[in-house]
């Protein structure tokens, strides 16, 4: 009730929610009240919880932020949203706005309109998570899932002061998560610290046999270890991290936190990823590529937007995408089809393949030398409304030091380092793969 009170009050001027369902949420309340007042159910019982819009839920609406999918009931539950209320025993407040398939960094593809950012009402909470990260920034909801395919819950979390979490690839289920690039997507979670996201984050883990990419590998336990000591810890601070175009302030931030860690006994060095610049140009090869053929599924037929007053089956297509489909998406569709097609395959597709290799290569020689590599989330804090909306490569760039965690798979966080002039700055950690377990005991202790 607490949390449905500040969503109706204060909602109406940051758009982070697309459906609240506060029925069901005082259903699942007054259930798990129950449970644990029999002396059943575990730490996550009865606690509240908002979905991104991305996530099926069974009987409501799941939007992914378009207007493709403004009608679309899902008829099932993704994997995460059954562990997370059926098994973990969560309450959902509702669903979380989000940039347009989870295409875009400040939350202003959205067919339900930009969601602003808690701590300053002028400019961005970053995105594709927008409304994931805006609620729980606000106080609307003590945590949210999130999704990032190139840095969607590591950006917005860093510019709205929280933690947010992408684990590594195949450790959470997409099954049920609307896919935007199947092999860069994985969920996760924004909370407000590194203790709350590792509760949710094992809750939301593990094996699924109705995702083929999913990892069939058990599950560590990630707060038990909250609490050791980071003593001995090998920190690496990539120097392609902190070259040119990082704004100073954040640097100064950054660096201080790093000071934080030294403090705790981390043995910090500076290592390189000679490769990382590469990551922005590859990542839009790749995630476009591999969306135009994920989002051919809507059609106007099956499920969705369908234009009316059509004559031909050809003509339902083109107005029902050309309706039903934004700007962004249909840019990012146009670049797919374009890398995919005969004739250009090898220059561009092919191209950034070999290069998404390469840039594997970087971190595994990485994780020879260290334990976590350290750096900042995003070269700046967050922008004004409308600043980057007419300048996609402006936009794009805001990924820079995200997006090459997803091209590995290797998990990534961001955490909050203080601010300038008043602005939240984010700092982030990436681990070698299934390292989820230390990289939340490093945020933890550091928090
Ligand atoms: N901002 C990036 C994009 O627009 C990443 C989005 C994401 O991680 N979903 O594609």
């Amino acid at each position: 009730q607490h949390y449905l009170r500040r969503i109706e009050t204060f909602d109406g001027q940051i758009n982070s929610f697309i459906t609240v369902t506060a029925g069901q949420a005082l259903a699942q309340a007054a259930a798990a009240d129950e449970k644990l007042a029999r002396a059943e159910g575990g730490p996550l019982t009865g606690i509240p919880l908002a979905q991104k819009d991305i996530f099926c839920t069974q009987g409501v609406k799941t939007s992914c932020g378009s207007r493709m999918l403004d009608n679309f009931i899902a008829p099932y539950d993704a994997t995460i949203v059954r562990k997370l209320h059926h098994e973990a025993g969560m309450v959902m407040l509702g669903k979380c706005n989000m940039d347009e398939f989870a295409m875009g960094s400040s939350n202003e593809t959205s067919w339900y309109g930009p969601v602003k950012n808690p701590w300053d009402l002028t400019r961005v909470p970053g995105g594709s998570s927008g409304g994931s990260v805006a609620a729980v920034a606000a106080g609307l909801a003590p945590v949210a899932t999130a999704s990032d395919t190139g840095g969607s819950i590591r950006q917005p979390a860093a510019l709205t002061n929280l933690t947010g979490i992408k684990p590594t690839y195949g450790r959470v289920s997409r099954y049920g998560m609307i896919a935007f690039a199947s092999s860069l997507d994985q969920a996760g979670v924004v909370a407000r610290s590194a203790e709350d996201a590792a509760y949710v984050l094992q809750a939301m883990s593990g094996f699924d046999p109705l995702d083929s990419t999913s990892v069939d590998r058990p599950v560590d336990d990630l707060v038990a270890g909250l609490n050791r000591p980071i003593r001995g810890l090998r920190i690496g601070l990539p120097k392609e991290y902190f070259a040119a175009g990082l704004a100073p302030e954040v640097r100064a931030r950054v660096m201080a936190a790093v000071g934080v860690f030294e403090q705790l006994g981390a043995v910090i060095s500076e290592i390189s990823l000679p490769n990382a610049p590469l990551s922005v140009p590859t990542y839009y090869v790749v995630a476009p590529a591999e969306a135009s053929s994920n989002l051919a599924r809507y059609d106007g037929v099956r499920y969705g937007y369908r234009a009316q007053g059509v004559k031909t089956l050809e003509e339902l297509y083109k107005r029902s995408r050309g309706e039903g489909f934004g700007p962004e998406v249909q840019r990012r569709i146009m670049i797919g089809t374009y890398v995919l097609s005969h004739g250009y395959y090898d220059a561009y597709y092919l191209k950034a393949q070999k290069v998404r290799k390469l840039i594997c290569e970087d971190f595994r020689r990485a994780f020879e030398q260290v334990d976590l590599v350290l750096g900042p989330t995003t070269t700046d804090v967050a922008f004004k409304l409308g600043a980057k909306t007419d300048d996609p490569v402006a936009m794009y760039l805001n990924d820079i030091y995200t997006i090459a965690a997803n091209l590995a798979g290797i998990p990534a966080m961001s955490l909050p380092c203080g601010f300038v002039d008043g602005l939240p700055v984010g700092l982030q950690l990436m681990g070698n793969y299934f390292d989820e377990a230390r990289l939340l005991n490093a945020a933890h202790q550091y928090q």
